[in-house]
């Protein structure tokens, strides 16, 4: 299984997977960090997609095209807010990649591009997030056969570091 997950560092709106998957905000309507980055590469149908799906919950996602990307779509997931992890902050992080990958396979998704979701603006600790995000696709891909790559794509080296840290534990 293994063999299906790799960690780069890299942009995430470069990609050629199939799907991206955005960190984005609960309103989705664009952001700073990834989601602008995503936003600005996908042009401006994106943000008009966006607008008719009625912002999403946190932990949530919804699916929309991938406009100029190489991506076909882009699933955005809301990550939680970082409050001291009393708030169902992990959960909320699990939920964003299951809900994310249920997605991606009901729209026969072969690749898919995850960020590192709340570790930027919403400062979840970095090493936790690694654990829960490689947790939750290694548990996905266990009874998934159609998926056949996923990429962890980190922004900067100190993230890449940790997700291959946590790869490597289990
Ligand atoms: P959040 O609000 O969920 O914390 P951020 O966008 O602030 O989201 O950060 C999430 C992660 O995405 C951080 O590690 C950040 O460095 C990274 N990031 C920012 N821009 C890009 C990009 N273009 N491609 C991939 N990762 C990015």
């Amino acid at each position: 299984m293994k063999e299906r997950i790799s960690i780069v560092t890299g942009d995430i709106t470069t990609q050629e997977t199939d799907a991206i998957v955005n960190a984005a905000n609960t309103s989705l309507l664009g952001g700073g960090g990834v989601d602008g980055a995503i936003h600005r590469a996908a042009g401006k149908q994106l943000l008009e997609e966006c607008r008719t799906l009625g912002g999403c919950e946190t932990g949530g996602a919804k699916i929309t095209k991938g406009y100029n990307l190489k991506a076909k779509y882009v699933i955005h997931t809301v990550g939680p807010v970082w409050n001291g992890g009393k708030y169902g902050e992990r959960e909320k992080l699990a939920g964003c990649y299951k809900n994310s990958l249920a997605l991606a396979e009901k729209h026969k998704v072969k690749s898919i591009a995850f960020p590192s979701i709340s570790t930027g603006i919403y400062r979840f600790p970095i090493e936790e997030a690694c654990r829960i995000a490689l947790k939750e696709i290694k548990s996905f891909l266990k009874n998934n056969n159609i998926m056949e790559k996923v990429v962890i794509v980190c922004f900067d080296k100190n993230t890449y570091e940790e997700y291959e840290k946590a790869n490597y534990e289990k």
